[in-house]
């Protein structure tokens, strides 16, 4: 058995650094999301590059599965260990390395969250922009393609992370990408490390891109009668060409939920929340033109302002609305969608989204960065209720299908993990066959991640 012999030579070096109490794997066995609790064998904490490296090479050698993790925020089962093996949770690797202001970049390690950097950045005038809505870590993160309300203006990870450190399958160590902002020198590795979801290598630094903190930003809040109201108003605000930082959608059941949850007053019925940087004329301009907008489309009730207070009253908001939603239905786990389609085909999306949801007998409130094409459902279950889940799942599928039938991605920001291996196909092709290559080529044991994003043939334990 390989297994004893590996978890004993990772102990030498790790000592109380690799953990195999009870306590410590179901911690790491369980999602955010709906699937079952799923322990690895281990949980390695390593301090370095190097004791990744070493982590690495002592399970090469010995074929034992290795998962990466960050802060366990992601939706779709992709840090669940589930040929078992070790887990490896970079906490520990949490140092933000060296801002360099100049060039608007700044070097971290793995494990620094999100909203860390940007309170280590408060100083300098500029700011890291992609926030999904839970405080993930920026390895995570970079490893889901995760994107947030900003991604309109500033783009997801895969625009804003510009080098990375990776430790391979083997052990060895690479550098990808460089502090340049262009280059045409060969495979963009960085490119094909964004998004791989921790089955092509783990990453151990990253060099992230920053923007200079806007002179001035307005946000508002605006009521619409109904979702395509909403919807084509998002549509007129992009085509027109406003520079949005922020526009994202919430139904009338997340505005409720955020009454219940907050003690808001929103009225329930569907809005749009948004948010202009710039100038303070520019910010103006953009915030009344957006009015114009929304009162051709019936929008009611339109307010915006430039105070910080009411801004960050109104982003925590929209940043708990998953927990929100999940207070709705109390004791409930959420099966949460998220397509993608093209900005013109947003509106036929969300409205036969609706209509579906309507029909089902669990909720299902909507939410989403609509200025990206983007939405989610957070479907309630029952955990005690096999047949909500079946429910849920028949409903994400549909949801799926309407995106790739409307030229749109089965995940627009959360990921393939074990939720949406089974569309890969679909939405690929030949090019999935070209994912499971590159994934063979750099990891031909099959130890990183195993079940997730490409075929895992053998795989022991799902
Ligand atoms: C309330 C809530 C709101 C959310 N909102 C959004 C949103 O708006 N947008 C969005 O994109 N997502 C969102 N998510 C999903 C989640 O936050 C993101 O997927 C996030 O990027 C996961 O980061 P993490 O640190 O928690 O990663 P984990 O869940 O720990 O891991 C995710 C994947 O990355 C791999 N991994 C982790 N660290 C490394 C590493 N150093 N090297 C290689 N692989 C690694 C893991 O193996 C796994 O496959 C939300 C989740 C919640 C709970």
């Amino acid at each position: 058995m390989p297994q004893p012999q590996a978890l004993s030579a990772l102990g030498t070096f790790l000592g109380q650094r690799l953990s195999t109490s009870k306590s410590d794997l179901d911690l790491h066995g369980r999602s955010e999301s709906y699937f079952a609790l799923t322990p690895p064998d281990a949980v390695a904490y390593p301090e370095s590059t190097e004791e990744v490296q070493q982590i690495l090479r002592i399970c090469h050698e010995h074929g034992v599965p290795v998962t990466g993790w960050g802060t366990g925020t992601s939706l779709e089962g992709h840090a669940l260990a589930v040929a078992g093996g070790v887990v490896v949770d970079f906490r520990l690797m949490d140092r933000v390395l060296e801002i360099r202001a100049a060039d608007m970049d700044v070097a971290v390690q793995p494990g620094v969250t999100r909203e860390a950097l940007n309170q280590q950045l408060r100083a300098t005038g500029l700011f890291f922009s992609v926030d999904p809505g839970a405080n993930a870590s920026l390895g995570g993160m970079a490893a889901t393609g995760a994107s947030g309300t900003t991604s309109v203006r500033y783009g997801t990870m895969r625009d804003n992370v510009l080098a990375m450190q990776v430790v391979l399958a083997d052990g060895r160590v690479i550098r990808t990408g460089g502090r340049a902002r262009k280059s045409s020198a060969g495979y963009d590795l960085t490119g094909l490390m964004v998004g791989s979801e921790g089955t092509l290598g783990l990453i151990t630094e990253l060099t992230l891109r920053l923007h200079g903190v806007p002179e001035a930003v307005s946000a508002g809040v605006c009521a619409f009668a109904g979702i395509e109201d909403a919807v084509n108003a998002v549509l007129d605000t992009i085509q027109m060409g406003i520079p949005v930082a922020r526009i994202e959608f919430v139904d009338a059941a997340t505005a409720a939920a955020f009454n219940a949850y907050a003690g808001t007053s929103l009225p329930e019925c569907p809005h749009l929340m948004l948010e202009f940087h710039g100038s303070p004329d520019s910010v103006k301009q953009d915030s009344e033109r957006f009015g114009e907008i929304a009162a051709e489309h019936h929008g009611r009730g339109f307010q915006w302002s430039t105070r910080e207070e009411d801004r960050r009253a109104l982003w925590a908001m929209r940043h708990n609305a998953y927990y929100a939603i999940l207070a709705s239905r109390p004791g409930a786990r959420a099966l949460v969608t998220d397509i993608c389609v093209p900005i013109s085909r947003l509106a036929q999306a969300v409205t036969e989204t609706q209509a579906d949801l309507s029909r089902a007998s669990i909720p299902g409130p909507i939410l989403g960065h609509v200025g990206d094409g983007n939405f989610h459902s957070v479907l309630l279950v029952d955990p005690a209720r096999p047949e909500d889940l079946a429910e849920a799942k028949a409903l994400s599928h549909r949801m799926v299908e309407r995106a790739l039938d409307l030229g749109g991605t089965a995940t627009g920001e959360h990921g393939v993990g074990l939720g949406k291996l089974d569309y890969m196909q679909r939405e690929h092709g030949d090019g999935w066959d070209v994912m499971t290559t590159l994934k063979q080529a750099l990891d031909p044991k099959g130890i990183l991640n195993p079940g997730k994003l490409v075929r895992s043939p053998g795989l022991s334990r799902q």
